[in-house]
């Protein structure tokens, strides 16, 4: 058990644990939050009394969460110097699952993304964002309805490990040299030059997680999303590393679209079928032919990117849940950033958070709180009471602050 000196472990409260595979979580959790930068404060002084609200009404005094505050971010580099300390993650792995707001990341230099770094460190392999309709939230979309997807990226790896070297330095100079005189590959001599590897370990168990929580939520599909025309030996790779993970580890559960289209597969009513989609077309597919899908697994740049397209579809982008989950340690986020004009201004919306302690309860296996919130924020969409984000997307709808609309959807609990 790890020491710790910045935060306060509660002194009610028992930790979870992981054995053989399982999460054991006990009835009175300690669960680290970070509270996040910029709007962080007033989202998540909304979203714990939404959660404390969702588990008081769920199971009535018998289960309750010990809170416990760690830091990151400018908090973190305010108060002790430190824009991320050992503890905070030390904490996270030791507890298991915990939650944070967003958090400062600067563009094009200065420390590196505190977000990446955790998802590093701590190995959570997946970043899971499921997206999803609320009845009477403003659309682009003719028939948001129709989007319900789950999008598994895979976290550790890509262009985003961040393997880069700056344009000029020596660095960039030795490697653009090595490539030239020993691989025969031009690169032009005033080149950035970014790495993007991409293992069959961290591909297929990615793909792996993707199908068990398909089978698992009885949903119908996996299709693997990639760039494989293009990059043969990366993103082609994870297609065909994805197929052979659902053929070698899922045969008895999963069909691929091929054999069914073939009509020679024996596979069950229920299989899940596996298909794969280019990234430009799966773009296209998601706009076009939404119910198609279901989840996604992907690499981490086209996860990122097809995340947030599909949030902002159904409208939703300010209250798109995630999680980054790995074996047995899962942190839970908002997928906004900052919005530091908005900050302390009780006037953001704190859904986001609040979705992704959604997942958190589900993950936990607390699913009748998970239930009640999602209830309630549809309910407090339903009275047209919502933040500026999302009034201004609703004709007629009444404008109301952090704290207000938190207060709606613990009433819409009820309704
Ligand atoms: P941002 O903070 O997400 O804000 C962009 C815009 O999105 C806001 O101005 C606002 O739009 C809208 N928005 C964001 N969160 C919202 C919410 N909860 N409710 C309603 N509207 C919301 O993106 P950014 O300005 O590009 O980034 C600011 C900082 O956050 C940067 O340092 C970035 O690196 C960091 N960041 C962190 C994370 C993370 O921690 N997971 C993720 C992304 C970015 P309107 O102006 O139209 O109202």
């Amino acid at each position: 058990m790890a020491t710790y000196k910045l935060s306060t472990v509660p002194t009610q409260g028992d930790r979870i644990t992981y054995e053989n595979g399982t999460l054991e979580v006990p009835n009175n959790p300690i669960i680290p939050f970070v509270e996040g930068d910029g709007t962080g404060a007033d989202i998540w002084r909304a979203s714990v009394r939404v959660f404390d609200a969702a588990i008081d009404k769920a199971f009535g005094g018998e289960r309750r969460v010990s809170w416990m505050e760690v830091y990151a971010g400018e908090k973190a580099f305010t108060q002790f110097k430190d824009w991320l300390p050992q503890e905070t993650i030390d904490a996270m792995q030791e507890f298991r699952v915990s939650i944070k707001g967003p958090l400062t990341t600067p563009v094009g230099g200065g420390i590196r993304s505190l977000n990446v770094t955790l998802r590093q460190v701590l190995d959570l392999y997946a970043c899971i964002r499921p997206v999803r309709y609320f009845e009477g939230v403003g659309s682009p979309m003719k028939d948001p309805g129709k989007l319900n997807i789950v999008v598994f990226r895979e976290n550790t790896e890509d262009v985003y490990a961040g393997i880069e070297w700056k344009a000029g330095s020596p660095e960039a100079e030795k490697l653009r040299l090595f490539i030239e005189t020993e691989l025969g590959k031009h690169i032009r001599p005033d080149s950035a030059i970014g790495i993007k590897p991409m293992s069959e370990f961290g591909s297929k168990r990615l793909v792996a997680m993707a199908i068990e929580y398909a089978l698992k939520h009885g949903l119908p599909s996996v299709t693997l999303m990639h760039k494989g025309n293009i990059m043969k030996f990366t993103e082609g790779a994870f297609r065909d590393w994805g197929y052979e993970v659902a053929r070698d580890q899922f045969a008895n559960s999963v069909v691929s679209e091929g054999d069914l289209s073939r009509g020679g597969a024996n596979a069950r009513a229920d299989a899940v079928i596996i298909k794969d989609r280019i990234a430009d077309s799966m773009f296209q597919q998601l706009l076009l032919r939404p119910d198609e899908y279901s989840v996604i697994a992907t690499p981490n740049l086209n996860g990122d990117y097809v995340s947030d397209a599909a949030a902002a579809q159904v409208g939703g982008l300010g209250i798109a849940p995630g999680g980054n989950v790995g074996d047995g340690v899962a942190v839970f986020e908002a997928t906004h950033g900052t919005a530091p004009k908005y900050a302390n201004l009780d006037k953001i919306n704190p859904g986001s958070v609040i979705l992704s302690g959604v997942m958190m309860f589900e993950y936990m296996g607390w699913n009748d709180a998970a239930t009640l919130i999602v209830r309630g924020l549809e309910n407090a969409i339903k009275s047209r009471r919502v933040t500026y984000d999302l009034a201004r997307q609703m004709p007629g709808a009444t404008e109301v602050s952090t704290s207000a609309f938190g207060d709606q959807i613990i009433k819409g609990m009820s309704a």
